[in-house]
Formats: structure tokens, C-alpha cells, sequence
């Protein structure tokens, strides 16, 4: 049976935006954030943290210093007995100045890239899988892959260029809501199909 995944954006959704942070002891966790992925991993899902990090590409920092980042994630989560089951992260940016990164990649969220190799590497049924983001350009992404979608509408989002592509499948606004929509849907057993019409008899 393939794995359920919840892929969730971190800046902004799971943790404070603090922009091009590497920084971990000013990783701090969105209000309720700890709490919701708790209970999400209790009931069952596997936990994907899905970031852009054009920071890289920009030369504000080196790649090596994500590791840092997911390793403090880990610990903090771990402390709550949450395993993290990826880190994917895109250092790149067609714009950058470090030549190395400086391209238009496949992985950059609005592009799913990330989330079909997270897939492919994780054996995850990207159908059943939610993504959770504080901006459009995740719920894109997320959309692109096949999955269901929740924005956190927290004021991160100021461009709303919304088309069908982008359209979020419910909105909430924090992860602790986002979390109860998904337990709520997820635990409804499917429909069944509807019996055909009888003839009608004349
Ligand atoms: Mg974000
Ligand atoms: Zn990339």
C-alpha cells in the first residue's frame, strides 16, 4: 500500500518567515504549527518539508548550510516524537549570481518537482497526498503533482493570481485548521458510486 504524505511548505507555513534564515536559533515554529504536524504524523502520514531556497542561488549562503536547517527541524521535531520523512529543498534561481545554481530547474516550486521525486524516493500515492502551503506558487505545485492542496491564507499571499492551475483546494488559516480539514476529509470513507437510475415505467 503506497504511503499517505502530507508535503508541507516551511517559511511561512511551518515556520516564521524570516527571509533566507540559516540561522537555527531563529528557527521558530508558526503558532499551533508543532501541534498540527503531531497529529497529522499520529494518524499515520508521512511528514515532507518542500522549501525553494533561492538563497543559495543568490550567493546569501552556501548550500551546506541547509543542513544545519533540516538538522535543527529534525531534532525539534523529533523532541515531539515526529520523524521527518524529507527535506527537499531547490537552490536554485534562473536570476542567481552563483553560476552552479544559476538556472531554470525543474524543482523550483511552482514546478512539482520536488514532490515527484519525493514520490518516486518514498513510494508516495501522490493521489492521497496533501500539500500545504502559505502561497499560491505551493498550491501550483501541489496541484501539478496530482495532490489535494490547502493554503494557509496568513497574509503571505499578496498577488493572488489565481486561475484554475492554482486554485486552492480548501483555504484555512493556520496549519492547526489545516490539519483538522484534512483528518476530517481523509477519515470519511470514499462514496460509493451511485446506483443507476431505475427505468421508468410507463
Ligand atoms: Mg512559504
Ligand atoms: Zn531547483
Amino acid at each position: 500500500m503506497p504511503e499517505r504524505a502530507i508535503f508541507l511548505d516551511k517559511d511561512g507555513t511551518l515556520i516564521e518567515n524570516v527571509p533566507y534564515n540559516v540561522d537555527p536559533s531563529k528557527i521558530q515554529f508558526c503558532e499551533g504549527a508543532i501541534e498540527a504536524v503531531r497529529s497529522l504524523f499520529n494518524a499515520s502520514y508521512r511528514i515532507f518539508i518542500i522549501t525553494n531556497q533561492s538563497g543559495v542561488a543568490h550567493g546569501y549562503f552556501p548550500e551546506q548550510k541547509l543542513a544545519g536547517v533540516e538538522m535543527a527541524l529534525r531534532d525539534r521535531l523529533a523532541a515531539v516524537g515526529v520523524t521527518l520523512a524529507g527535506f527537499y529543498y531547490c537552490p536554485h534561481h534562473a536570476a542567481g549570481t552563483v553560476a552552479a545554481y544559476a538556472l531554470d530547474c525543474e524543482c523550483r516550486k511552482p514546478k512539482p518537482g520536488m514532490l515527484l521525486q519525493a514520490a518516486q524516493e518514498h513510494a508516495i500515492d501522490l493521489t492521497r497526498a496533501w500539500f500545504i502551503g502559505d502561497i499560491l506558487n505551493d498550491v501550483e505545485a501541489g496541484r501539478s503533482a496530482g495532490c489535494r492542496t490547502i493554503l494557509i491564507d496568513n497574509g503571505n499571499e499578496t498577488e493572488w493570481h489565481l486561475c484554475r492551475s492554482r486554485l486552492p483546494h480548501h483555504v484555512v488559516l493556520n496549519l492547526m485548521d489545516a490539519a483538522n480539514v484534512i483528518l476530517a476529509i481523509d477519515r470519511q470513507p470514499s462514496l460509493p458510486a451511485a446506483p443507476p437510475y431505475p427505468a421508468l415505467s410507463v
